[in-house]
């Protein structure tokens, strides 16, 4: 609504006045999904952007606040904060060059894009008002010194040998007077840690020098400045990088599986407690036409033995035959599990429909034992048997290859197997 309101406004004004071809910019705090149509059609040419709330000045009056909050909120005295350091100085060169060229004469103004010199003085005019707001103790103190030399010198003036040039910039006097380096790398700025202007300066120079890490930002940044505790400040904005996350973050990573279900690690006779599972189809040759096969596979939770019987299809009373099979020529389970209808097997889901039959359930039950599925997504549950079905898989395929056997040769190679 708040968007479609400026739209309204916007497009009322330029009737009122025309500005002849000047680009519109309208900044919302919200996401625009409705009612596109009519803002597209009141302002055709306009260019949106987003402003989030929290730099958003228009805020604080349409939320309500207090008088107190409204003289003491820096957002309305002093605007939003700059998201990099060239937009802060390219901006304040401008108004910089803007209050010039009301005092010069007509033929002295300047015009035109920002030039390197005046971007240099603008950001020597912000070190020396942060220096002068942070460290006005050490400005003083050296001003005194200036005047009477006896003064005795502030704590950090003496640690980090401080002085100011002839600008009345406060610069760090260090060992490498004799470096044939330039006057900024043997005399840095000095800086205070946790500022904004100390933030834009770092992230500057990490993103020129391609998202480096926090050595090599740290050399560099040693070049022109000086920030106390200098590495740790870097550390902890690189941190917070978006594109070094991106690229260097780690996945998510999954939580350790939890111990073995007591079932599986209990001192029994084989096959009391059965995995089963069926195989994806496989083809045999019958008759001189391919017929559709599966494998039903039994696997005890203990020991990890297999049981293997060949079923033509899914239905009820195959899977009866085949499970009779395996009592006879094993031993009658215990606790059969099974899996949940997952996707790992085509068969696993018509298992299921199969273990819900009437006449499955009343035979399963008069021989005295109970069928479980393990809960969907827990694969060290039915893991035990989906690796047992990939090696099983394997084996055939090293076997037969492309081939098609007759139903008797499969029987006998999964026998072998
Ligand atoms: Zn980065």
């Amino acid at each position: 609504m708040a968007a479609l309101v400026a739209a309204r406004l916007t497009h009322f004004v330029l009737k009122a006045i025309p500005f002849d071809d000047s680009p519109i910019y309208i900044w919302s705090d919200m996401f625009v999904r409705h009612r596109t149509t009519e803002m597209n059609s009141l302002l055709p040419s306009s260019n949106w952007d987003y402003c989030p709330t929290s730099e958003n000045p228009a805020d604080l009056l349409s939320m309500g606040t207090s008088t107190e909050a409204l003289m003491s909120s820096s957002l309305w005295n002093y605007g939003p904060k700059y998201s990099s350091l060239n937009k802060l100085l390219c901006v304040s060169s401008y108004v910089i060059r803007f209050v010039g060229n009301l005092k010069a004469q007509s033929q002295q103004r300047q015009f035109g894009l920002v030039t390197a010199e005046e971007l240099h003085m603008v950001n020597l005019k912000w070190v020396k008002d942060t220096q002068q707001a942070i460290y006005w103790k050490e400005v003083n103190n050296l001003q005194l010194i200036t005047k009477q030399p006896r003064t005795p010198r502030a704590l950090l003036v003496r640690q980090l040998r401080l002085f100011l040039d002839t600008d009345g910039l406060l610069r760090c006097g260090g060992h490498i007077h004799n470096t044939p380096v330039n006057e900024t790398t043997k005399f840095p700025y000095m800086l205070p840690p946790r500022h904004s202007l100390s933030k834009l300066a770092i992230v500057d120079i990490h993103v020129r020098l391609c998202h480096s890490g926090t050595t090599k930002t740290l050399t560099d940044l040693r070049q022109s400045y000086w920030i106390p505790a200098a590495r740790q400040y870097i550390k902890s904005i690189l941190h917070h990088c978006t594109v070094c996350r991106k690229v260097s973050g780690k996945p998510y990573s999954a939580p350790d599986p939890s111990p073995l279900p007591k079932l599986r690690t209990q001192d029994v006779h084989p096959f009391i407690f059965t995995g089963v599972d069926f195989t994806g189809a496989l083809y045999v040759q019958q008759r001189r036409q391919e017929v559709k096969v599966y494998l039903c596979l039994f696997t005890c939770a203990t020991t990890r033995a297999v049981h293997l019987e060949l079923v033509q299809d899914l239905t009820a009373q195959t899977f009866l035959l085949a499970f009779r099979k395996f009592v006879a020529r094993r031993s009658l389970p215990r606790i059969m599990i099974s899996d949940n209808g997952s996707t790992y097997s085509s068969a696993a889901e018509e298992l299921h429909s199969l273990m819900q039959l009437p006449e499955v359930k009343e035979d399963l039950g008069k021989r005295g034992f109970s069928w479980r599925f393990i809960p969907k997504r827990a694969p060290w549950y039915g893991g035990f048997w989906e690796r047992l079905i990939g090696l099983t898989k394997i084996a055939i395929k090293k076997v037969l290859g492309r081939r098609h056997v007759p139903l008797s040769t499969l029987e006998t190679i999964i026998v072998e197997i």
